[in-house]
This record gives structure tokens, C-alpha cells and sequence, in this order.
């Protein structure tokens, strides 16, 4: 597809932000080690990047999906922890925006402007690709319910003022007995437990938060009793097209940082980019890139234009992670072993990478949610 005129012009804002700011800055968080928030701030309180979901009726940008996927390729290009801690916001939103009310929106933004950060907590130790097997409760209790249980792998996790949480509201209906819920952090009872050290996305905050007797008055449910299921798989649906979008901006990245060392490095006299070897390898990552930005594109016309797009978002997350990983190893490849060194990006987008073949549900599963779709179709 062919972006319109305003996409291209906000893509070219965000490109000059990654570039000016992101990417020579994001290296110095991540060795010390960092949480990088004054490029955070420069994101969500100048560029307005905080949460690109929101409506503009509740104060956002009321970007179409398209211009969504492309802004999410661009932060990605520049570090996919900043693009996770940003776009985790939408992660979180999207429960709120599928079923929440007037009131429930308004509560939603005005928490997540004042405190920056949201986090959408499925994940626990016995519930990870069967999301279906949570075990935190929610328990009614005159006009509240009481939420217990421990969620972990949280992105933004520690950082969130505000969170949208799966729990069981009937234990003898499986699927059919949980419901979504939102959760303020400042809610005694709620607290952050174990940050995870990872191997990649390091300027990402992963941690597990944990619901003591947490209560939250019935006006906080999502939806209605018992239906949070097929809310958060809804969520899924939409979000995994923007990991398709992560998986290109890195494999992007990965394709230009490569080019731009094989015109500049020499061997045999002459710069290793004249060797056809190098050029096909080069040749084959923009080919795989330009089909992985096609298949989220796709899934984003497809959303913007209310047609199913289960599928198609599936495909997206599926071949954007894919292409990621395989141009960030490649791409290293033609580093030769400078490549393996962290004076180049090329072995931090290799680990950065492979997150996206895991997260918001694994690669496997992915086929598995694509193989539903063509069985039900032919
Ligand atoms: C850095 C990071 C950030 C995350 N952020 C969040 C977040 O913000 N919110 C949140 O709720 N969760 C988050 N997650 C959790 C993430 O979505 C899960 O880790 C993921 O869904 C896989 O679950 P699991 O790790 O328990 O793996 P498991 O489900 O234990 O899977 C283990 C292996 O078995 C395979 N497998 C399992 N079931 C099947 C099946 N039916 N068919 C075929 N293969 C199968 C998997 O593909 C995988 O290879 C995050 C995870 C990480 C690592």
C-alpha cells in the first residue's frame, strides 16, 4: 500500500526524533543499565507519543491504524524497549477501548496522562501461551471486588500508574468464568515483586505485580461479568499486527547498519559490498523486509476498515518477528566479527529480536491462531 500524505509527514517527524534522539542516546541507557526516561519524557511529553490509541475524543491523535503501524516500525528502527514501554500504553488501552464505558475512558486517560505508563496484566507462572489458565480472582464483595493473584512479565510493570488485569470471577466456567478489570496502582494491596534481567529489550521494564486483597469498586469491570476472555484475546488480535511493525523496524535497521559497513569496510582491496555473496544477503533481507511491512500494513487497512482481521494480524506478527530475526543475524553476518562485538548495534538487535517470536502470544501459537482461521475458511 501506498501511505497518504499526513502518514508520511508524521513518519518523517518520528524518523528525525529516532534519529536525533534515539539512537545515538538509547546505547548509554542501556549500559548503565537505565530506565530511559528523560528520552521517555521527550517522547510522551513533546512528540505526544505517549499513547497513539487514544481517541481524540478523550484528548489523543485518533491515528488510523496504518499511521499506528508505521509510527511503531520507526520507534522500533530506534530501540524496541522504548517502543515496547510506549506502545505497552496501547497494550493496556485496548481492553478499556473494546469494552469500557464513557466513564471507565475517562478514568482510563486521565490516569495514564497524569502518570505516563499502563501495563496489561494476563501473563502468570501457570498461565502463559494457555492465557485461559490464570488463577488470580476476583471475588465481589459488597461493592467491590476483591482481586488476588500474581501476574508476571509485565512489561512496564513497575512504572504503571494503572492497569487492565484478567482474573477468575467463576471458577467452574473456565474461559467462560473470567473477567477484565481496571486496577490503579496506587490501590493499597497492589505492588511490584521481581524485576526480570533480560537478554534483550533491556530498556524495557518487565516485572511481576502483585494483588494482595486488592478492592476495586464493580464500576471498574470491563465489559460484562465473565466475558474478560474474549475481551483480552480481542486485544491480542489488534496489538500483534504492531509487533509485526517492531519486527520491521528492526530488521530495518538491521539492513541499513549493514549496508552502510559493507560500502565502508575493505578486504581484497576493495569494499566487501562489491562481493556478490554480500550483496545477495543484503538483496534477500530487503525482500523479506518489504513483504513483513506489507503483511502489518495490510492488517492495519484491514482494521481501519472494520473487515476481520484476526488472520491477517496473526500473519503480520508472525513474519514481521521472523524477518526481524533472521535480518538481525544476517545483518551481523555481513559485520563479519565486528558484528559480534557491542561496539555495532548488530548483537543487540539480535537480542532484541527475539523477543517479538515470544511475546503477545509465541510464534507457534500464532500458526496455530492462522491454521483456526484457514480450517474455518475452506
Ligand atoms: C520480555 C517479556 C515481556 C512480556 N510482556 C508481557 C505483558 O506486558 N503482559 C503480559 O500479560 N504478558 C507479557 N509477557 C508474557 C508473554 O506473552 C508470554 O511469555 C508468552 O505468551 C509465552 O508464554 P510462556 O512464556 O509461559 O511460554 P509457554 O506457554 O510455557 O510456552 C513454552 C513453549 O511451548 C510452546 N507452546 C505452548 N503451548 C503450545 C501450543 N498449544 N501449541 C504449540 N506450542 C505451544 C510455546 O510456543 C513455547 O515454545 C511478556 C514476556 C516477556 C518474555
Amino acid at each position: 500500500m501506498i501511505l497518504d500524505e499526513e502518514t508520511l509527514e508524521l513518519r518523517d517527524m518520528v524518523r528525525e526524533f529516532v534519529n536525533n534522539e534515539i539512537i545515538p542516546n538509547a546505547p548509554k541507557y542501556e549500559k548503565k543499565n537505565e530506565f530511559a526516561a528523560p528520552i521517555l519524557d521527550i517522547a510522551i511529553d513533546e512528540m505526544g507519543l505517549g499513547c497513539l490509541c487514544q481517541p481524540e475524543e478523550f484528548g489523543g491523535a485518533g491515528l488510523s491504524n496504518v499511521a499506528f503501524l508505521t509510527l511503531s516500525e520507526e520507534i522500533a528502527r530506534g530501540d524496541l524497549g522504548i517502543a515496547t514501554t510506549l506502545f505497552g500504553n496501547c497494550l493496556a488501552t485496548y481492553p478499556v477501548l473494546i469494552a469500557g464505558t464513557d466513564e471507565q475512558k475517562k478514568l482510563w486517560f486521565d490516569t495514564l496522562t497524569e502518570k505516563k505508563y499502563a501495563a496489561f496484566c494476563l501473563t502468570e507462572p501457570n498461565a502463559g501461551s494457555d492465557a485461559g489458565g490464570v488463577q488470580t480472582t476476583a471475588v465481589p464483595d459488597g461493592d467491590d471486588y476483591i482481586i488476588n493473584g500474581t501476574k508476571c512479565f509485565i512489561s512496564n510493570g513497575g512504572i504503571a500508574g494503572i492497569y487492565t488485569v484478567l482474573a477468575v470471577t467463576d471458577p467452574k466456567k473456565g474461559v467462560l468464568g473470567l473477567s477484565a478489570f481496571i486496577v490503579e496502582r496506587d490501590r493499597e494491596g497492589v505492588s511490584i515483586g521481581k524485576e526480570e534481567d533480560k537478554m534483550g529489550m533491556r530498556l524495557s521494564n518487565t516485572t511481576e505485580v502483585i494483588f494482595d486483597h486488592v478492592r476495586v469498586p464493580k464500576d471498574h469491570l470491563l465489559g460484562k461479568l465473565n466475558r474478560g476472555f474474549k475481551i483480552i484475546m480481542e486485544t491480542l488480535d489488534h496489538s500483534r499486527a504492531g509487533v509485526g511493525a517492531f519486527g520491521v523496524g528492526i530488521a530495518q535497521r538491521a539492513l541499513e547498519e549493514a549496508t552502510k559497513y559493507a560500502k565502508q569496510r575493505v578486504q581484497f582491496g576493495q569494499p566487501v559490498a562489491n562481493f556478490q555473496a554480500v550483496q545477495h544477503i543484503l538483496a534477500d533481507m530487503a525482500i523479506e523486509i518489504e513483504c513483513a511491512r506489507q503483511a502489518y500494513l495490510h492488517a492495519g487497512e484491514l482494521i481501519d476498515a472494520g473487515a476481520p482481521y484476526k488472520m491477517e494480524s496473526a500473519i503480520a506478527k508472525t513474519k514481521g518477528s521472523d524477518t526481524a530475526m533472521k535480518c538481525a543475524i544476517d545483518g551481523l553476518q555481513v559485520l563479519g566479527g565486528y558484528g559480534y562485538m557491542k561496539e555495532y548495534p548488530l548483537e543487540k538487535l539480535v537480542r532484541d529480536a527475539k523477543i517479538l517470536q515470544i511475546y503477545e502470544g509465541t510464534n507457534q501459537i500464532q500458526r496455530g491462531v492462522i491454521a483456526g482461521c484457514l480450517l474455518k475458511k475452506y
